[in-house]
């Protein structure tokens, strides 16, 4: 599987050898590697619609979408046509530009925020929304949820979802005691445990941040009242809610998560934070807000936050195409896909007798094993499944042509390119995948 000095890798396994030796653990983000369900990770080349094609020529059904920018599908001729327009047009100014203040305006049409701040990434949106709070209210503690992944700023590792769930670290090295010490975390859907937080420490609480729906360690759904009670709770001791919608944003629905709950509740968040739709495949996320808070930013307030590649043009053209082709049809698609997905999983699940649950936020699912007894409701019922029955199930569904999160922990994408061809190659190979997962 080794490269000679004048070959180039092309197989999987050797583009993963060669990739070890120069990236650490030869991936650029931890997810990526395939570290629970084993093996070398796949190397993809070229995305097209619902599919993926691997260094070796082996096409997939994606049911990754980019861990979620990738609403639209792959290369949708409108994204891909406003992306080539940017960049002949120049990749980066460093000024203002008409198409940042368009996607801003977009985002504050949809959901009820005065003010967007772009960054690059979620990490920074998140990390920027925490000093905000902090800045907004003069006190220091954030209490996050367990299981809920924002982003890897240090003080949000705490008890993280996603890859720090997959690797089972508690969180993370060469964060300081005092970042984690101004760090509580809570179990996921628990009232009581807020409360008591509160009533012992509410003076000290800068905010609350949530995952508007929980979709890094699996997804979890919230409560019925849950998200109502945490802006409740927030507003009477004076601290805010971040409502963290990087993934659940302008993909559970079309208006989020928000759309499914605040929305219907009545109520909004001091903060949101966006990310992956937004950017619709490129480097964009925000952090938006009720104005009184957002313009405590810099350069009108005492909060510093800045960027150069924020409000890149090339991203906003294309996370501008990604949303104004985000359609009422769209949506409909993702949902009427999302629950077909669910309906033939379960149904070759139940086939081969494996034991199950499936957790629903929206549009975004996932699966657990062994917990149709008692769902899954916070982080310790999610560690609590059988997660060995993933890695054989990943593994088939791989083998057969299906591109899955290579982790249990994570939610399934599904995009509005998903037609009835690339469902049936998912229906082939769902009986193998439930099999081997029989046979784990
Ligand atoms: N918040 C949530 C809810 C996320 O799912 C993620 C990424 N999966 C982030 C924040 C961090 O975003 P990024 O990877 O762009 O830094």
């Amino acid at each position: 599987t080794s490269n000679t000095a004048n070959t180039a890798p092309t197989t999987n396994a050797a583009l993963y050898d060669a990739a070890r030796a120069v990236i650490p653990g030869g991936v650029n983000s931890p997810v990526r590697a395939f570290g629970s369900v084993g093996g070398a990770p796949v190397s993809m080349v070229k995305a097209a619609g619902p599919y993926l094609t691997d260094a070796e020529g082996r096409e997939y059904v994606d049911l990754v979408c980019s861990w979620g920018p990738m609403l639209l599908g792959h290369n949708h001729p409108a994204v891909v046509d406003a992306v080539h327009r940017a960049v002949d047009a120049g990749l980066s100014f460093g000024t203002s530009t008409p198409d940042e203040l368009r996607l801003a305006e977009l985002i504050a049409g949809k959901v009820p925020v005065d003010r967007v701040r772009m960054v690059s990434t979620g990490t920074e949106a998140t990390m920027t929304a925490i000093r905000l709070a902090r800045g907004a209210t003069v006190r220091n503690l954030v209490v996050k949820f367990a299981g809920c992944y924002h982003g890897h700023s240090d003080g949000l590792l705490a008890a993280a979802g996603s890859g720090v769930a997959t690797q089972s670290l508690p969180g993370s090295a060469g964060v300081t005691e005092a970042q984690a010490a101004e760090t509580l975390v809570l179990p996921y859907n628990d009232r009581s445990a807020l409360e008591e937080t509160f009533t012992a420490r509410g003076q000290e609480i800068a905010a609350v941040i949530t995952e508007a729906a929980p979709c890094n360690m699996g997804v979890v759904t919230p409560e019925e009242g849950f998200n109502q009670f945490l802006r409740g709770i927030t507003e009477s001791h004076g601290a805010l809610l971040i409502w963290d919608e990087v993934l659940t944003g302008f993909r559970a629905s079309e208006t989020g998560y928000w759309g499914l709950s605040g929305k219907v509740e009545g109520w909004t968040p001091d903060l949101w934070t966006f990310g992956k739709v937004i950017g619709g495949g490129m480097p964009t996320a925000a952090v938006a807000g009720r104005a009184e808070v957002m313009d405590l930013l810099a350069p009108l307030g005492p909060v510093y936050q800045a960027g150069t590649l924020s409000g890149n043009p090339v991203a906003m053209a294309a996370g501008l195409a990604t949303l104004q082709n985000a359609t009422g049809e769209v949506y409909d698609a993702i949902t009427r896909r999302s629950q077909q997905l669910e309906q033939m999983l379960v149904g070759a699940l139940t086939e081969a007798g494996v034991d199950h649950s499936i957790q629903r936020a929206g549009t975004l699912f996932s699966v657990a094993f062994g917990t149709s007894a008692g769902g899954v409701h916070n982080y310790a019922d999610a560690q609590a499944q059988d997660t060995f029955r993933y890695a054989p199930f990943f593994h088939a569904m791989l083998e057969h042509g299906v591109y899955l999160p290579p982790s249990v922990f994570e939610a399934w994408f599904v995009s509005s390119a998903h037609d009835d061809s690339a469902m049936e190659r998912i229906a082939a190979a769902l009986p193998h995948a439930a099999r081997a997962a029989a046979a784990a």
